[in-house]
């Protein structure tokens, strides 16, 4: 495997979990360790202009929640929950989606036609990223923007309407 940042040495690699075959990236020990050089890092993916354009964070239960709060604070932005199912009051739309283990639902509320960047700690084959866009827009946000913590590069080629995923770290098998 190949990645691009110091703080890729902070993430577990863990055999299968949570299904046998599956190597897990775990990020506990980069939380633990590095939490501020991880949210600045994810910060630095977007100049000032690109922070000037976005009003909104997004994460993607769970621990996209993790990221898009501390950049929403470090910002001064909002912060809106994508919710998996019989968590959230108001739900205004879902979306069905496949993901890596099994099938699964987002949930938001109404949006206010802001500018939204979205928020997870790892893309895999894409699923959950490609479910929340199309969900974000139907709520009524734009899309500013995408990205995580890592980019397991092998599995997808993420483009949503001209939106790549910014990521920290990259494996690419
Ligand atoms: P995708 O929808 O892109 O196939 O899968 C990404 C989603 O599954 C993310 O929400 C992510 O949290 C979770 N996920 C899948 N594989 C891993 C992994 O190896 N490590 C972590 N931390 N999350 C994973």
């Amino acid at each position: 495997s190949n990645s691009s940042s110091q703080l890729a040495q902070f993430i577990d690699e863990v055999p299968n979990f949570p299904k046998p075959g599956i190597l897990f990236r775990d990020i506990s020990p980069l939380l633990r360790n590095h939490f501020n050089a991880t949210i600045d890092a994810l910060s630095a993916l977007y100049t000032d202009e690109d922070w000037k354009n976005i009003d909104t964070l997004a994460g993607i239960e769970s621990r996209g929640f993790i990221f898009a709060a501390a950049l929403a604070y470090k910002h001064q932005k909002g912060f809106v929950k994508v919710r998996k199912p019989g968590k959230l009051p108001n739900v205004h739309a879902s979306i069905e989606y496949g993901l890596e283990y099994g099938k699964d639902s987002l949930h938001m509320q109404k949006g206010d036609g802001s500018r939204i960047l979205i928020l997870d700690d790892l893309i895999a084959t894409g699923g959950s990223l490609q479910a929340t866009c199309k969900l974000c827009e139907e709520v009524g946000y734009n899309i500013a923007g995408l990205a995580c913590v890592i980019d397991l590069t092998h599995l997808n080629n993420f483009n949503y309407n001209g939106h790549g995923v910014r990521s920290i770290i990259q494996y690419s098998d």
